[in-house]
């Protein structure tokens, strides 16, 4: 069968379209994997912010906790210190000296944690700031990309659908023979090309060699041709 055979010519083109359908169908369904992927790495970004600030707020309470045992040992130190004027006896009066200056020691303590906390509470704010801010950045972009998947996917919907209905119209113009020996190449090979020009004597589908009765299947009898190592419609560009 030659190419300048007028029904072949429609065949190619059913192919040509064919094909198209097919790779586009085969991104369509590739898709939502793609934008399963992309979400996952949203939750991973938005899961770094989350621990962030979990951090920061594991920080502040800390450093609350602090603030209140200092405060209350102060209040403590003032009460014993009154207590003190009042006691007549010089060993009570000692031993509240002593406790006096245990609080204190705690106190001073307690004031040096709170000031690591607090330095390590500035250095966890700057650090988040600066990564939120990053993360923000690509979580942006990423939800860039989620959203031209999915325009993406109504394009090649649409685009789906009409190389559909122009098979459908090519189809219904082309010689039932021609259609049954195209249909039955579809299912016997399992790759396209399903039809491949054949230079010099090489299939182009599998670029092996024909044997000369393909050859003059093609040439001299001008018949739907297959290939005999792989199945495919063969014919020359010419
Ligand atoms: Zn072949």
């Amino acid at each position: 069968m030659l190419s300048n055979n007028l029904e072949f010519k429609k065949l190619l083109l059913l192919h040509g379209k064919d094909r198209r359908k097919q790779s586009m169908e085969t991104e369509f369904n590739n898709l939502p994997n793609s934008i399963s992927h992309i979400e996952s790495k949203i939750e991973i970004e938005n899961a770094t912010i989350a621990s962030a600030t979990q951090e920061l707020r594991s920080l502040e309470t800390e450093s609350n906790s602090l603030e209140n045992e200092i405060n209350s040992l102060s209040e403590q130190i003032v009460r014993q210190k009154n207590k003190q004027l009042e006691v007549k006896k010089n060993e009570e009066y000692q031993a509240l000296e002593n406790e006096i200056a245990g609080l204190i020691d705690q106190q001073s303590q307690k004031e040096d944690d709170h000031i690591k906390i607090l330095l390590k509470l500035d250095d966890a704010k700057e650090t988040s700031k600066i990564a939120e801010s990053k993360i923000c950045e690509k979580v942006k972009l990423l939800e860039a990309d989620r959203k031209n998947l999915s325009e993406k996917g109504t394009e090649l919907k649409s685009e789906i659908d009409r190389l559909k209905s122009e098979i459908e119209e090519t189809t219904s113009g082309i010689d039932e023979e021609l259609l049954h020996g195209y249909a039955r190449t579809k299912k016997v090979v399992s790759r396209p090309p399903y039809i491949a020009p054949l230079e010099e004597q090489k299939c182009s589908g599998c670029n092996l060699r024909v044997s000369n009765d393909v050859v003059s299947s093609v040439l001299v009898e001008q018949k739907l041709t297959h290939c005999d190592q792989c199945g495919r419609i063969v014919y020359f560009e010419r």
